[in-house]
């Protein structure tokens, strides 16, 4: 499906490299849209911007570190030269490297801390005071059931993810110009897992992750919100497997 230019978007994706952002990204340059894809993994991105392009659609990339704001002001900036002023951002950069408190892993803490939230607020503030002077925009937040609900092993990523509904759910109090959108996934298929360094936590994540959806999953509810007419906000979308009441 192409959209006319009018509904073509220039959108700003986060955490492209794999898992949800990669579907993400796949699905909107599909339908059309202007993307530009961050991480830290840059040759990954240029792979996959390279495969889009190859099927004629949009898709620029730009080595992006959430933590800090002066290369997010760059990816936006670069955004911006690429394809023009950014009509949504998908802050979708998380990590979550799951322990006991009493593991006292405070180093992980802080990095949970760095990418979940204060990455988060650096996207909102790299598109926030263009969107207003614009009178229009779309801030999508990835948050997770984690953000609903606390179970043991995940109290500083569920806190993160708290604080992105919390951020999120404030902005859109905020403004009565700018969608915000909040998404909330359960158990999705994706390297997520992959940074968590504590045996225990290790071993219960994989049980749980047998039941994990596909990120396409993910993409099609982040592709909804999108494509709702300027005055319908999505506010939040909870996606998860049959299988999980979580
Ligand atoms: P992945 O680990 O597959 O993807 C995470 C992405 O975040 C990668 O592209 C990674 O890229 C990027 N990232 C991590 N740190 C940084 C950083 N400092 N700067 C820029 N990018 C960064 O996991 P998912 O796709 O599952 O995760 C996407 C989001 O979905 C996260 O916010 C996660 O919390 C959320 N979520 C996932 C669930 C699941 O079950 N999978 C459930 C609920 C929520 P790179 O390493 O190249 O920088």
């Amino acid at each position: 499906m192409t959209p006319s230019t009018q509904q073509s978007k220039v959108v700003l994706l986060t955490g492209a490299s794999s898992g949800i952002g990669e579907a993400t990204a796949r699905l909107l340059a599909a339908q059309g849209h202007r993307l530009v894809l961050g991480a830290r993994r840059v040759e990954r991105l240029r792979s996959l911007s390279e495969e889009l392009q190859s099927l004629g659609f949009q898709a620029a990339y730009c080595a992006l570190d959430v933590t800090r704001l002066e290369a997010m002001q760059e990816f936006a900036a670069f955004a911006e030269a690429s394809y023009g002023p950014a009509d949504v951002i998908i802050n979708n950069a998380g990590i979550m490297p799951l322990s006991p408190l009493n593991a006292t892993k405070v180093d992980e803490w802080d990095r949970m801390i760095d990418v979940n939230i204060r990455g988060v607020l650096h996207g909102i503030a790299a598109v926030l005071p263009g969107m207003e002077a614009r009178g229009k925009g779309q801030i999508i937040n990835v948050s997770s059931i984690g953000g609903h609900a606390v179970s043991p092993t995940a109290a500083v990523y569920c806190a993160t993810k708290y604080a992105v509904r919390a951020i999120s759910d404030g902005l859109r109090l905020e403004s009565n110009r700018i969608r915000v959108t909040i998404i909330s996934p359960g158990v999705v298929e994706s390297e997520l897992a992959d940074t968590i360094s504590d045996p225990s936590a290790r071993e219960e994540m994989n049980v749980f992750r047998r039941i994990a959806i596909q990120p396409d999953a993910i993409a099609r509810a982040i592709a909804y919100a999108i494509e709702q007419p300027g005055d319908v906000d999505v506010s939040e979308i909870i996606v998860r497997p049959t299988a999980s009441p979580y």
